[in-house]
């Protein structure tokens, strides 16, 4: 085995056989840009990365510039997109590494041309398109004037143009169709325009399911990868299959009597004799936290209150975590990197190991990754490495 007390498995084998089902669902001409931002939503973006160039991917994407660094000294050596617009300041950046940027502005499309330039190379981007999403992108009207600017700048290439969809995964469509027709509008007009291939892309997970008019040249997943589906409302047309397991090892058996605390705040005290497990994760490791969104309608509001108030009563369990087939809840306050769980009768020992239920991509990067192929262990991601003799 291994020695660590928290871990997360990662099943590369469930990442490549989710691609192919995507690879078997699109069109053979259709391009792949597997989405791995976000440290490939919390599994590993090198690790995972590595796998899915093996099964075929085309492309990638990342957020960041240093996700994209990540990814090349990893030994990737296929294209990868950075999807937060660069700055000004980046283009030379961006040039120096071969990683492919997005611009949707005028300035930074003048420092790309200048940094291209001045390293005689050619710069290629992806154009971003704004068409409902309201984040990044030029307007739709400027798609004209940009083609204009852009044939008077030689050192640069236009590669790509792309949008991205806010509604796809919700039941009704209509958003997304109106988004598409917007998007369309400008691709006929730069590719009538420019001269040389330019991968038009707008497909996510949702649209890859539900939306085949939106594949154009490039699809581009994130969670379909990982195995799931990107809503209730999609349509399941292909099969995934889960490559993650969160686990931790029981490294504290406790016996209270009744009137004993647990936790910081004595938030949690017993009433009979009980017995509590204690697992080393916490909130630290982003066990528990929830992303903080505000009630948009006053329905939501509603249904939050409700669920903070049913918690307080205690009519449902905030946390757990599963031992074989069962919930066990957790006790007390959930503290920075330890939790405690009521194992009261179920006969648990010391040592033993228990699923942990956590959002993939808050749980905390410092958590060892263990990566399974073929059902055996093929790499491990730690802090530091951990010396063991066999
Ligand atoms: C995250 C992201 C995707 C992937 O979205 P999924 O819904 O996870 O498939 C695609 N395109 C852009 C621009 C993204 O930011």
């Amino acid at each position: 085995m291994h020695p660590y007390v928290r871990w997360i498995e990662i099943d590369l084998d469930a990442i490549i056989h989710n691609f192919c089902q995507i690879r078997q669902l699109v069109p053979p001409a259709v391009k792949i840009m597997s989405v791995v931002k976000a440290d490939a939503y919390g599994h590993g973006s090198a690790q995972v990365a590595g796998a899915l160039a093996e099964a075929g991917t085309d492309m990638f994407a990342v957020t960041t510039i240093e996700e994209g660094l990540e990814l090349i000294q990893a030994g990737i050596k296929n294209p990868i997109l950075v999807f937060a617009p660069i700055l000004p300041d980046q283009a030379d950046l961006v040039l120096e590494h071969g990683l492919m940027p997005t611009i949707d502005d005028w300035e930074a499309l003048h420092a790309l041309a200048s940094a291209a330039a001045q390293k005689n190379i050619k710069g290629s981007f992806h154009l971003k398109i704004e068409t409902g999403m309201g984040r990044t992108g030029i307007p739709s009207l400027e798609v004209s004037q940009f083609l204009q600017e852009i044939k008077e700048l030689p050192q640069l290439q236009l590669a790509g143009v792309y949008s991205h969809f806010a509604t796809a995964m919700m039941k009704d469509k209509s958003f997304a169709h109106k988004q598409l027709s917007i998007f369309l509008q400008a691709v006929r007009e730069i590719k009538r325009e420019v001269s040389g291939e330019v991968l038009a892309h707008i497909a996510n997970s949702a649209a890859i399911l539900d939306l085949p008019d939106t594949y154009l040249d490039m699809v581009r997943p994130g969670t379909l990868l990982y195995g799931q589906y990107p809503s209730p409302y999609v349509s399941k047309k292909i099969e995934l299959q889960d490559p993650w397991q969160m686990k931790g090892r029981i490294i504290s058996v406790k016996k209270l009597a009744p009137g004993d605390s647990v936790g910081y705040g004595r938030d949690f005290v017993t009433k009979k004799p009980r017995e509590i497990g204690v697992v080393p994760v916490g909130y630290a490791d982003g066990f528990g936290v929830l992303p903080h969104t505000r009630p948009a309608k006053f329905y939501d509001l509603v249904k939050s209150t409700a669920k903070l108030l049913s918690q307080i009563l205690g009519l449902i369990a905030p946390n757990y975590m599963i031992y074989g087939k069962e919930r066990l809840p957790v006790v007390g306050r959930i503290g920075m990197q330890l939790s405690m769980i009521d194992i009261t009768g179920k006969g648990i020992a010391r040592g033993e190991t228990v699923q942990i239920p956590i959002r993939r991509t808050t749980a905390g990067g410092k958590i060892t990754r263990v990566y399974l192929r073929d059902q055996k262990i093929s790499a491990i991601r730690e802090v530091a490495a951990v010396q063991t003799q066999k």
